[in-house]
Parts: structure tokens; C-alpha cells; sequence
């Protein structure tokens, strides 16, 4: 599979109208796409073991959607074939008092993931250019009033960019995932919601109201990819209405990326190999 069709990196102008929900590429069905994912979580899990030994990059993986996308099915089927002790999820709600009471990358910045980790964010600061966006929240962020401009999204913009070169630059590796659904496929999962019992504790009226903005939702999705898509900080606009190849494009994508890495196990130096022979002699002269 050629991850390039989903990469967004900034060169050309990007439309997200323009790019399909319902693919599946060239999988022909589930089964097939839920192989080659087993095999992918298998290659992830090899990977993962020599990240977790080197301990000098992180992996940030921003999972962001609109309601019903399949986020959460993304960390549960993808995600658990990483090694627990080597990855934290950490999911963004509305705000804290605390939260409120800092600048808004302090809670992003807090949870990023150490070296040698794999930190899955589910949402992200990105929300600050989506739903505070959509509902003008900034007025209760806090925010000396002066500074609140007619300038303050751009200027969002361009510290998120910052932000993000900056980890870059200090050995953090981000993959930046949208999962693109339609409003069509997003009905049909809110009604499955409503009609399956054992669904209906995932059923929120929230739902229901944002699902109303959905064409500003939309058009702020398409500028935060359109400005924050870098060669080194990508944006995956991956087809959502079905999950099953959803999960196995972002497989692909992590697998690719780390491969991308080149990591080995570290190697020892000649003092510590020789210290490895004198450790053996002496265990084996017990
Ligand atoms: P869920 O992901 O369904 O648990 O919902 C979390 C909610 O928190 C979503 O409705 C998000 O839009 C909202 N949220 C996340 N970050 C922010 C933020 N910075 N400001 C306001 N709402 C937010
Ligand atoms: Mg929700």
C-alpha cells in the first residue's frame, strides 16, 4: 500500500471535498484488510521493541475526527498491539479550570510522550482551531483582552506550527491522522447508536448538535490541514466510513514511518562487551 495518496505535506493546495470517504483501496474485503492489519500490528510490535531500546526519538500520534469517526476504535484495534509500557493515550475534553488557567499548549506539552514512548493523542490542540473555533470559545479562555485580535486564529496557526517543528527538532516523530467520514455514514452510526442497546451508552446529544455545524466544522478541518501540513509534521486524511480499512491505512502509516527511522538496538562498545564476558564467567562459575 502507498501511504503518498493519503499524505498531506503542504506542497500543493489540498481540498478535503475532493477526497473520498468511502474507499477501500485495493482491498477487496474485511478479511483481507483485518490480514494484513495482523500482520502490520506484528511489524509494529518488532518495531516498537528496538524505539522503546534506543531511547532518543518519541512517536506523537494526533488522532483527530469528527464525532462517530472511529477514534476510539482506533486506539482499541490499532493501537493495543503496542507494548503497554511503552505508550500512553491521553484523550483532550473540554478544558479544566486548571487548563483555563495556563496557555492552551500547557496541557498538550504535559502529556507528550518521553523518548523511547509512544504518546496517541485523542484529539489534541487542534481542537483550539476546531470546536473553539466553530463556537468562539476564545472569550473563555482567559485571555487578557487586548490580546484577543481578529488576528488570534493565524496566530494560532503559526505557534502550532512552531510547536510542532520545535518537538521535531528535539527527536519527537509526529503523525498527524484525520479520519474523513461522511455526513451520511456519521447519520447512520448515530442511529445505530440509538437503535442497538448495547450502543445507546455511546450515544451523546452533543453528538447531535455539533453534527449541525458540520459544514464549519469542515471548512476549519481543511484549513488546519491546509496551514499545519509540513514535510516533517504530515497530516493522513484517511477514508473513515470503513473502519476496517481506516485501521489498517494508519497501521500502514506508522509501520512506514518507523521504518523511515532506521532503528536498531543499540550496540556496545568494547568496554561493555567485555564486561558482558566477565559478567557470564561469573555466573557461570557458580
Ligand atoms: P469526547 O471526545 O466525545 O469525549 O468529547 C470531548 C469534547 O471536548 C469534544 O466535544 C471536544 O470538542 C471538546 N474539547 C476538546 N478540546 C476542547 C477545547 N480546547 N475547548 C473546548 N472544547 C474542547
Ligand atoms: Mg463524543
Amino acid at each position: 500500500m502507498n501511504i503518498a495518496e493519503f499524505t498531506v505535506d503542504g506542497k500543493s493546495k489540498f481540498h478535503l471535498s475532493k477526497i473520498k470517504t468511502d474507499s477501500a483501496g485495493s482491498m477487496r474485503s474485511k478479511q483481507d484488510a483485518e490480514k494484513y492489519l495482523q500482520k502490520n500490528i506484528l511489524k509494529m510490535q518488532e518495531l516498537q521493541d528496538k524505539f522503546y531500546a534506543q531511547d532518543k526519538y518519541s512517536v506523537l500520534i494526533i488522532i483527530q475526527a469528527m464525532d462517530t469517526a472511529g477514534k476510539d476504535g482506533i486506539v482499541k484495534h490499532v493501537m493495543t498491539g503496542l507494548n503497554p509500557q511503552g505508550t500512553e493515550v491521553h484523550s483532550f475534553k473540554v478544558p479544566s479550570a486548571e487548563e483555563l488557567n495556563h496557555d492552551y499548549l500547557w496541557r498538550a506539552h504535559k502529556n507528550l510522550p518521553q523518548r523511547g514512548q509512544f504518546g496517541i493523542f485523542n484529539r489534541s490542540y487542534y481542537e483550539e482551531l476546531l470546536v473553539v473555533r466553530v463556537h468562539d470559545l476564545i472569550k473563555t479562555q482567559k485571555i487578557p483582552d487586548e490580546l484577543v485580535t481578529s488576528n488570534i486564529w493565524e496566530q494560532r496557526f503559526r505557534q502550532i506550527k512552531d510547536f510542532e517543528k520545535y518537538l521535531y527538532e528535539n527527536g519527537t516523530v509526529i503523525m498527524k491522522i484525520f479520519l474523513h467520514i461522511s455526513k451520511e455514514e456519521q447519520k447512520k452510526r448515530l442511529l445505530e447508536r440509538i437503535n442497538d442497546k448495547s450502543k445507546n451508552w455511546k450515544f451523546s446529544e452533543a453528538d447531535i448538535k455539533e453534527r449541525g455545524f458540520w459544514d464549519q466544522y469542515q471548512k476549519c478541518y481543511q484549513e488546519v490541514i491546509r496551514k499545519t501540513s509540513t514535510g516533517k509534521a504530515p497530516w493522513y486524511v484517511i477514508p473513515a466510513d470503513k473502519k476496517w480499512f481506516a485501521r489498517l491505512v494508519i497501521s500502514e502509516v506508522v509501520v512506514k514511518t518507523l521504518e523511515g527511522l532506521k532503528l536498531k538496538f543499540p550496540s556496545l562498545g568494547r568496554s561493555e562487551l567485555k564486561q558482558l564476558e566477565e559478567s557470564k564467567r561469573k555466573l557461570m562459575e557458580e
